[in-house]
């Protein structure tokens, strides 16, 4: 039995008895044992609980009662979502051990609606990266060329799909954090509209950017996955209180014509290469769909990068406050005093681009650089947002690259943290927005290497980003 790749297939070959649920969660986490050792997308696998959610699906099927959205589909979670029971490390030397009391909303609802959990999947320290480089537990390679990192932060989770051991998984978003690695990866990744999935059992990083979002190998996968974890949470107050429409029956509907969809001129100045080749031919595609391609300005752009590394340091700075060696695993063995304990766990167990964000955001909130920084930055977030809701009122959607360049060699770009911050250029700005944005396959360089298309819209409007981005998809034969 191999893996099927998509959600239909698997549940047909259940439904027809070719095999059963705890067969497929055996095979797929035998297939990631034994791709491990390439990849290294897994940190810890999780069989017993695979299996118990396994074995209820099996006598679902046997007793012929209806089954869930997501029955008998093998799931790999990014470890920044809390699991009940099973180790959460957050991808943190600080949490090495850290074993959470509780379940993530999105964790409950994907189990209770049939999902397998197969195991945690590697990430950047805290999700504080774009290449997987910043896990104490080892870079994951992307599937598509070992020597390549997969993207960041939720790189094992694109990698877990990429390499076919799951046909869907779970990342977070903050900055891009989906929908580079899935672009790298040559998978779909969504990050929904801020408020749309529960962020409760997300370990925060950026509270006001954090975003749970799905991987799939396609886009309605990814709607599928959406659609169980979407929805008001009483644990979440900032989940939204708007009622999630059905995406998969959206879908059904792929006839786009006479949408009108705006490419930022500020974005496509800076695309260059293969990537501005693969995202040109979209756009054509678009257009041979029928959809009403025009140029928009989002003028103020160029900032973003400056905004986002001010507010989501910030923010880190307070949430990491909690890793004090006094609750939670990690604890110096090297201090006689209570203040020495807190510095010592701190400096010994953070590494080192979460100690400069942390130092960063503290520096930004201090006395003295609060309004030149962090207020500064706030006003120039909201300003950010009135270029998408002014876009918005001309056009229905945006298209764009997703990353500026295909996924890099391991070790490229790690002593060139700037650099590495260039590579969210194009996903902070629907990040800082907190609108739905989303990256689809669209081709490959000349090496090979795979190229995302990014699809922006408006608040709540998930149903229409997937609807461009299946006909897309269908149009181009992905
Ligand atoms: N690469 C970005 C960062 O390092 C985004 C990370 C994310 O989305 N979690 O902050």
């Amino acid at each position: 039995m191999s893996i099927a790749k998509t959600i239909a297939e698997i549940q047909a070959g259940l439904r027809s008895r070719q095999f059963t649920a705890a067969e497929l969660a055996r095979e797929a986490i035998a297939d990631a044992e034994r791709q491990n050792p390439a990849t290294n997308a897994f940190l810890t696998f999780s069989p017993e609980r695979a299996l118990a959610v396994a074995e209820r699906v099996d006598a679902q099927i046997a007793a012929g009662t209806e089954l869930g959205p997501l029955a008998g589909i093998p799931v790999a979670v990014k470890d920044v979502i809390v699991t009940k029971g099973l180790k959460t490390t957050c991808g943190s030397r600080m949490l090495e051990n850290y074993i959470p009391p509780y379940d993530a909303t999105a964790i409950e609802r994907l189990e209770s609606a049939g999902g397998m959990i197969l195991g945690k999947v590697k990430c950047d320290e805290f999700a504080m990266g774009s290449s997987n480089e910043n896990s104490a537990f080892g870079v994951v390679r992307n599937p598509v060329d070992l020597e390549r990192v997969p993207g960041g932060s939720s790189g094992g989770s694109a990698a877990a799909v990429a390499q076919g051991s799951v046909p869907v998984s779970l990342g977070s978003d903050t900055g891009g954090s989906v929908r580079q690695p899935a672009s790298f990866c040559g998978i779909v990744g969504v990050t929904p509209t801020y408020g749309r999935v529960s962020r409760y059992g997300l370990v925060a990083f950026a509270s006001s950017l954090d975003h749970i979002g799905p991987f799939a190998n396609n886009v309605s996968d990814a709607a599928a996955l959406l659609q169980v974890i979407a929805g008001q949470d009483r644990m979440d107050a900032t989940s939204a209180p708007v009622a999630v429409p059905d995406y998969l029956a959206a879908l059904r509907n792929t006839d786009v014509r006479g949408m009108k969809i705006g490419v930022p001129v500020e974005y496509m100045k800076q695309a260059t290469g293969d990537t501005a080749d693969r995202i040109h031919e979209s756009i054509a595609a678009l257009r041979t769909l029928g959809c009403d391609v025009r140029d928009i300005s989002l003028p103020n752009t160029e900032y973003a990068i400056a905004t986002y590394y001010i507010v989501c340091t910030a923010e880190a700075s307070a949430n990491l406050a909690r890793y004090d060696g006094v609750r939670y695993t990690a604890r110096s063995a090297n201090a006689s005093t209570l203040h020495d304990m807190y510095a010592n766990t701190r400096g010994e167990f953070f590494g080192p681009e979460v100690k400069r964000r942390i130092m960063l955001g503290t520096y930004v909130l201090s006395h003295g650089y609060y309004d030149a920084y962090y207020k500064k930055a706030q006003q120039v977030r909201a300003m950010i947002t009135r270029d998408f809701t002014q876009a918005f009122s001309e056009v229905d959607a945006i298209v764009a690259p997703v990353s500026p360049f295909p996924a890099f060699k391991i070790g490229e770009k790690v002593d060139d943290p700037v650099a590495m911050y260039l590579s969210d250029i194009y996903t902070i700005t629907g990040s800082l927005a907190g609108i739905p944005c989303m990256s689809v396959p669209c081709g490959n360089t000349s090496e090979g290497l795979p190229v995302g298309l990014q699809i922006l819209c408006g608040h709540f409007q998930e149903e229409r980003m997937f609807r461009l981005a299946r006909a897309f998809e269908q149009q181009r034969g992905f």
